[in-house]
């Protein structure tokens, strides 16, 4: 069968489904095609920060609406520090909800904006001069004016089309798992910077626990490290979260670790080959995903949003690339930077006591934690902000090799 419409989607995880609910309230006829059926797992630490409530509240989407928190709270090398959200956003509070959940309720509310979902794996694009004339799915082929790929980390579809991931720019490799805990109603998010490993050395990463709320009873515990093709983190993520969890036990009273799960993260814009004339790749399909925290349903939304107002122009082979550089660039080289000092394995236990102790520490990890947040708007004006601005623009002219959507 040949299936024709506007606008075909090809990933239904929140990118992909946003992109469909922007796209279908714009009133056109929108194919949402996922291989799996939903619900399905995705391993996530399940963590919603106020700039993916923002977007959330913009699609009308309610989320987990008996739990929600108010920041991040890191620890480490002795210290800890208490950052809220800063209360210069639109959004204020954050939440967190089993992806399981969170995106079958994303896909539900793209169905009800008049999305056709479609089961089904797409592959062997048909491109003329740049142009996506058609796909399959399956046996049928689909046909659409313009396509929003939203394959996420392995981008299947993104790579016939030409995605490349660098890998010699950092990447995230991650595990989460699910924990019941008394604590599960704790509104901060939980973040632990000196990360150790059987032997007591330092794993050039963090540990998250992120509350899911009473009603669930349960926490996401996980934890992420940074690597470089020339750096590989050589860890054993799910043995170190094992330890990691063991370590947190008492405190959280927590229960077995189940459903552990791991997976690799392009970062912080590490791909070229996002767009053609009438294509455009979001989400972790195009790396954005912060690369100090490995958060990117923030992004995700964002950038369905973003995709979807560019409908109208004539090519996005150039206009895409440049969008996601003026939205993200800037933060994005600094952060990238920043996260390539962690993989160096003498950086965190110099720099972590500094950060977390005394009044440096007082004074820069609230804000460092709105950097993690991807929190820092033109208002924030605080010092730390300030400066990522200012380093930021001194990388984007330094580090013109390092690609970026190019
Ligand atoms: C361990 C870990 C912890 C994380 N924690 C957080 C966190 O706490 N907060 C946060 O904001 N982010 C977090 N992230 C990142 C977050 O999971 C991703 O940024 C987010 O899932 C991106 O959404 P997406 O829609 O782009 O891709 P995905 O959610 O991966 O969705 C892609 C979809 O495409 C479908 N698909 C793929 N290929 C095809 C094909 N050829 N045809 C049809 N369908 C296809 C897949 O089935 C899938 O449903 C974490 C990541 C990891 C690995």
């Amino acid at each position: 069968m040949e299936l024709k419409f506007d606008v075909a989607i090809i990933g239904a995880g929140p990118s992909g489904a946003a992109a469909a609910i922007h796209a279908a309230k714009a009133g056109h006829q929108v194919a949402l095609i996922d291989s799996a059926q939903f619900p399905r797992d995705k391993t996530c630490g399940d963590g919603l920060t106020p700039r993916a409530m923002h977007q959330l509240g913009n699609l009308e989407i309610l989320v987990n609406p008996s739990y929600r928190n108010k920041g991040l709270k890191l620890h480490g090398f002795g210290g800890s520090v208490t950052a809220p959200w800063p209360q210069s956003y639109p959004c204020t509070e954050g939440t967190a909800l089993p992806r399981t959940d969170f995106d079958a309720l994303i896909v539900e509310h793209a169905r009800t904006a008049g999305a056709q979902f479609i089961h089904g794996t797409a592959n062997a694009p048909h491109v003329v001069d740049g142009q996506l004339r058609s796909f399959h799915v399956g046996a049928d082929t689909v046909t659409a004016r313009w396509v929003i790929v939203a394959d996420g980390v392995r981008s299947t579809f993104g790579k016939q089309l030409g995605r490349i991931w660098h890998k010699g720019e950092v990447y995230g490799i991650a595990a989460r798992s699910y924990a019941t805990s008394p604590k599960a109603a704790e509104p901060w998010m939980h973040s632990h910077v000196e990360l150790k490993n059987a032997a007591g050395e330092v794993q050039p990463g963090y540990g998250w626990i992120f509350p899911l709320g009473s009603e669930l009873g349960m926490v996401n515990i996980g934890l992420g490290a940074l690597s470089t093709a020339t750096r590989p983190a050589k860890i054993n993520t799910k043995k170190l979260l094992d330890y990691y969890a063991e370590q947190q036990r008492e405190e959280w009273g927590l229960g077995p670790v189940e459903k552990v799960a791991s997976a690799l993260l392009p970062m912080g814009g590490a791909v070229s080959g996002v767009a053609g004339k009438n294509w455009m790749l979001i989400g972790d399909a195009a790396a954005c995903v912060n690369p100090l925290n490995g958060e990117g349903i923030d992004y995700g939304l964002e950038t369905a949003a973003m995709a979807v107002s560019l409908l109208a122009e004539p090519d996005f082979t150039r206009a895409w690339p440049q969008t996601l550089q003026s939205a993200y660039g800037e933060a994005f080289l600094l952060a990238r930077t920043a996260a390539r000092l962690l993989t160096y394995p003498q950086f965190l236990p110099l720099a972590g006591p500094v950060a977390l102790r005394g009044p440096v520490g007082r004074m820069l990890m609230p804000a460092a934690a709105r950097l993690m947040g991807n929190l820092v708007t033109d208002e924030d004006r605080d010092l730390v902000a300030r400066a990522w601005r200012l380093a930021g623009r001194g990388i984007s002219l330094t580090r013109r090799d390092s690609p970026l959507w190019s």
